[in-house]
């Protein structure tokens, strides 16, 4: 059976990470990857298993590397059972956008834990070591401050708005499409 995707090679595990559609997703992954990562390459163990060379990538960028993996399989289902095509740069929007709500309730819970402990500390910082535990979860797409204060960082706030500016120019090529 070939690829559904590709159309090309027989369709097996092996061929994901050469299958250009999928590429193309892991590529735009990559492509906000390597601003952190240097010398970071579109290989199998990047695809599969989210690793550069031997080494794990830092915190946020492996969640949404999984995030990422989730929308391909959503896609590659529905152009399977629906027929649906499969749009590498619609994918890497709905992975990023969704990631995009996980650290926001990531950094909510941050902010509830900082108000309940400064309020029992009297004032109180939070312990160094935990805005450092959280640094590293968030790092590359956010920071936090020694107050506990999560800010989005300037390449992750870029992304976003490539990102959002990109479905609203979808969206409006949709609606003219169906009118
Ligand atoms: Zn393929």
């Amino acid at each position: 059976m070939s690829c559904r995707l590709c159309g090309y090679a027989i369709e097996r595990f092996s061929h994901l990470s050469h299958c250009p559609h999928i590429r193309s997703v892991f590529d735009l992954f990559r492509r906000y990857a390597v601003k952190t990562v240097s010398g970071l390459k579109l290989d199998a163990r990047l695809i599969y298993l989210g690793l550069h060379g031997e080494t794990e990538l830092p915190g946020a960028l492996s969640a949404l590397h999984i995030i990422t993996w989730k929308f391909v399989l959503i896609a590659f289902t529905r152009a399977d059972t629906e027929g649906e095509k499969f749009d590498s740069k619609r994918v890497w929007r709905q992975a990023v956008r969704r990631f995009e709500v996980r650290l926001m309730a990531y950094s909510e819970g941050v902010r509830r834990w900082v108000l309940r402990y400064s309020s029992r500390e009297g004032g109180a910082p939070p312990p160094p070591q935990v805005v450092d535990r959280h640094c590293d979860a968030l790092t590359p797409c956010a920071t936090v401050s020694e107050e506990g204060n999560v800010a989005w960082s300037d390449g992750f706030s870029d992304l976003l708005t490539i990102v959002s500016a990109r479905a609203v120019r979808w969206c409006r090529l949709r609606r003219l499409h169906f009118q």
